[in-house]
């Protein structure tokens, strides 16, 4: 409950003329809209204010009300005032405002987001008011897309980036938007972005997996790049990290289990890597050794041991290591060829550690290097800015399915 305190209308006036408060609080933290009731007394007035947004700092709960309300609260006492000896009145605040952008979807979402700060202003004077509204969906309506080859989903970080529709006719996209990822892993897509959406296979896609607001927006990036331009976008080697983080969350707020290994020295080894200028072998190598450490290495064997008997793998594990574990994970969704198709990136990256480190006799290099160069089509194994980038995109591509694939039927 939010309590405000006032001696007459003219100090109302005073404290909302022009009123619009920030998304950080002074603490640092942000704010997030929260719907709660509102007490607020003008002179012997008392106007109680039922599922009212309020802005609520997530670190030390200072709290405003909304900067649209307070129109209402002054026509109300207004109202008011022309019934003498009436001194209590309540009013709701509408959540149902309809806006004139994907109409024809028709999807779910509060019209109180409004109050979330910027999402009611829009630096594109032809845009009217509800482009920037919020509009939540169950975080599985990433896999639709994800899996539909008509579709392209690219990850900025572990929770921003965009989803399109090919287009056909050598034209590039049909439409492409930008979505987020709160931290209750509901996906964000803004109203005026949906409204590019037409066809009748995306919209039931998003439709299917529409759920009501919960109100939380200013701490995603999708915010802090889209309405306050705050966000560069990482190099590809940071993403696929950032990726993995994601999937290692994913797995223990799913099953409790933790994924991790040897954090300290992972973080010293991701400050090292930097993108390749002149892709020398140097520079290659140091990246590959880099992710071969975070990527094979940086993952708790007893814990992918674990997550096989959540997900319902019946082999026998004995033996088995972390990349073939992670594999037989992968398998009871996809079978084990195409498991075992999608987590080779990984097998290669280790292969490439090992040539570039020299970690083995000359013989066992050499071999490792043949097989290098036949997967990636090289003309020799110093190829290697083209050798570095496909084993890049391949990890991203592996790091996205992690972090987007359903595993098991525990998962929610
Ligand atoms: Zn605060």
């Amino acid at each position: 409950m939010l309590n405000l305190c006032f001696k007459d209308i003219a100090e109302f006036e005073k404290q909302f003329d022009g009123y619009y408060p920030t998304d950080q609080c002074e603490c640092g933290g942000n704010f997030e809209i929260e719907i709660s009731t509102a007490q607020v007394q003008i002179a012997d007035k008392t106007i109680t204010v039922n599922e009212c947004p309020v802005q609520k700092c997530q670190k030390c709960g200072k709290q405003f009300i909304g900067h649209r309300i307070p129109p209402n609260i002054y026509q109300t006492y207004h109202q008011f005032q022309s019934h003498p000896g009436n001194n209590i009145c309540m009013m709701s605040i509408r959540s149902d405002i309809r806006f004139e952008y994907a109409k024809k979807a028709d999807f779910k979402y509060d019209s109180r987001d409004l109050n979330i700060p910027g999402c009611d202003v829009d630096m594109d004077p032809t845009n009217t008011e509800g482009f920037s509204l919020p509009v939540y969906f169950d975080r599985k309506v990433l896999n639709n897309f994800y899996t539909d080859d008509d579709y392209e989903l690219d990850f900025f970080s572990e929770s921003y980036g965009d989803i399109g529709k090919k287009g056909t006719n050598g034209w590039p996209y049909e439409w492409k938007i930008p979505f987020g990822i709160d931290a209750n892993d509901k996906v964000i897509l803004f109203l005026g972005d949906l409204d590019q959406i037409e066809d009748d296979r995306s919209i039931m896609f998003l439709k299917s997996y529409n759920v009501p607001s919960d109100h939380i927006l200013v701490e995603t990036e999708l915010y802090q790049a889209q309405l306050k331009c705050i966000f560069s976008q990482p190099i590809i080697e940071e993403r696929i990290i950032l990726l993995r983080d994601g999937f290692y969350k994913k797995v223990n707020r799913c099953y409790g289990i933790d994924l991790s290994h040897l954090e300290n020295e992972i973080n010293e080894k991701r400050t090292t890597i930097t993108k390749p200028v002149s892709y020398t072998e140097r520079e290659v190598s140091g990246n590959i050794v880099a992710l071969d450490g975070i990527l094979n290495e940086g993952i708790s064997q007893d814990g992918l041991k674990e997550l096989c008997k959540a997900v319902g793998v019946t082999d026998n594990l004995k033996g088995l290591r972390t990349r073939k574990l992670l594999q037989a994970v992968i398998a009871t969704k996809e079978g084990a060829e195409k498991a075992a198709a999608i987590v080779a990136p990984l097998f290669r990256l280790n292969d490439l550690r090992v040539c570039f480190a020299h970690l083995l006799p000359a013989d066992d290099i050499q071999k490792a290097k043949e097989r290098i160069v036949e997967t990636y089509k090289l003309d020799s194994f110093t190829e290697y800015r083209k050798l570095y980038e496909a084993l890049m995109n391949e990890l991203y591509e592996l790091y996205k399915y992690l972090n987007v694939a359903e595993f098991g039927n525990t998962c929610t």
